[in-house]
């Protein structure tokens, strides 16, 4: 029979649902894929059941049920200080993996190049080479995951259609600086190109310094596409609830990729994360203070074991290298080890790049209640006990 399409039959299971598969058959702690162990908040849930309840759950609008719209503009007004036409510049999408591939569908075709800073979120890759661009790969690398200013100048050629980026960046927890954002604001308004901006971790960054889009810098706020998700906003990842925002130009032809991908979302969820989304400040502050917590109870012992803990700024991972333990292996070995011997899965960082990258870092997901986390550190600390003995 004739080959199916090269490029998705040449993939293998995205690493995320690879490790969650391996921990439940080790009955091993899941720090691998990043999701919450507990369900978000009762009373956007409720808001969800009752929408259920009273309907309609007929298609709702193509770009989303109007109060979600709103809802998105309000926020980019409140924390962003963005003006937002909600009715011409908002699209909800069903998760943020819908977003990116509506935006990298809408603007990308082959001969173009879009650019994109590794290690990355495992979907960018396949998503632009799908489109028929090509990729162009510049590295941040650890442990300060600083973007190098003349590798990026380099990437930049009058054929670099896009630049994707990712901030607060999953795996590496890196907030980019001002500097390093104003360089790219830069670059894409010299050589006219957008940027697709991930921003799902938007409202968890640990600084006293709020996140910062990229479409808020002088000349992005047309040159942007701006993505968030209810999924890491509200700890319901199961949702897929995601949205859009881009000045009426770009979102017009987002909006006819997103009218052939999925067309809509379910409305109950959508009505759902509006409320969500006008929650009070303290919602937003309680979300960050939580994590920020668990980011304490999980890195200090990690690094008490021997791991080498990089910070995190934002996200809810926190990434090591595991070269200090001593361990001849890469990191597919030591995070296959791990789940099979030390009863805790993580995710190995190498699985976030599209060219060769490092091979002795781990990432932890902490977003889990403190007994789980102690749980799996408890877990590590014994297996490292007996790895010494023997
Ligand atoms: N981007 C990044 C950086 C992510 O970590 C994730 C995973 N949640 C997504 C996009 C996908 O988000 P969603 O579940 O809303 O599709
Ligand atoms: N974003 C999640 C992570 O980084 C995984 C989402 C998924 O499994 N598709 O772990």
């Amino acid at each position: 029979m004739k080959p199916t399409n090269s490029i998705f039959s040449g993939l293998e299971t995205t690493v995320f649902e690879r490790m969650s598969r391996l921990a439940m058959e080790h009955k091993a702690i899941n720090l691998g894929q990043g999701f919450p162990d507990v369900d978000g908040p009762q009373d956007i849930r409720q808001v969800a059941a009752d929408a259920l309840m009273e309907g309609p759950n007929q298609y709702p609008p193509m770009l989303g049920v109007p109060t979600l719209r709103q809802a998105v503009a309000d926020n980019n007004k409140r924390f962003y200080d963005l003006d937002v036409n909600w009715q011409t510049e908002v699209m909800v999408t069903s998760g943020a993996t819908e977003a990116l591939a509506d935006s990298i569908f809408a603007l990308v075709e082959p001969g173009d190049e879009v650019i994109l800073i590794e290690p990355l979120y495992d979907c960018y890759l396949s998503l632009v080479k799908r489109a028929g661009a090509t990729p162009v790969f510049v590295q941040v690398r650890p442990p300060e995951w600083k973007l190098p200013e003349e590798e990026l100048r380099k990437a930049f050629t009058s054929k670099t259609k896009a630049i994707l980026l990712n901030n607060p960046m999953n795996p590496s927890a890196k907030v980019f600086s001002k500097a390093e954002l104003q360089l790219i604001a830069d670059l894409c308004i010299e050589h006219d190109c957008y940027a697709i901006c991930d921003e799902v971790y938007e409202h968890i960054v640990f600084s006293d310094e709020k996140h910062t889009p990229l479409m808020t810098f002088p000349g992005m706020r047309d040159r942007c596409i701006r993505i968030g998700s209810a999924g890491k906003t509200f700890s319901l990842t199961g949702w897929k609830v995601g949205y859009i925002t881009a000045a009426p130009n770009l979102l017009e032809p987002i909006a006819k990729a997103h009218q052939f991908i999925t067309f809509t979302t379910p409305p109950n969820l959508q009505k759902a994360v509006a409320y969500g989304l006008n929650k009070e400040d303290n919602y937003y502050a309680s979300l960050e203070s939580e994590l920020k917590a668990k980011r304490e109870l999980i890195s200090k012992p990690l690094q008490d074991m021997g791991f080498d803990v990089l910070p995190c700024e934002g996200t809810y991972f926190v990434t090591c290298d595991f070269s200090p333990l001593g361990f001849d292996c890469d990191d597919v070995e030591f995070c296959q080890k791990l789940v099979e011997e030390a009863g805790v899965a993580a995710v190995p960082i190498s699985a976030f790049y599209g060219t060769e990258g490092p091979r002795t870092f781990l990432r932890f997901c902490f977003c889990k209640k403190n007994s789980v986390l102690e749980e799996a550190l408890g877990r590590l600390r014994k297996w490292m006990g007996e790895m010494a003995i023997s």
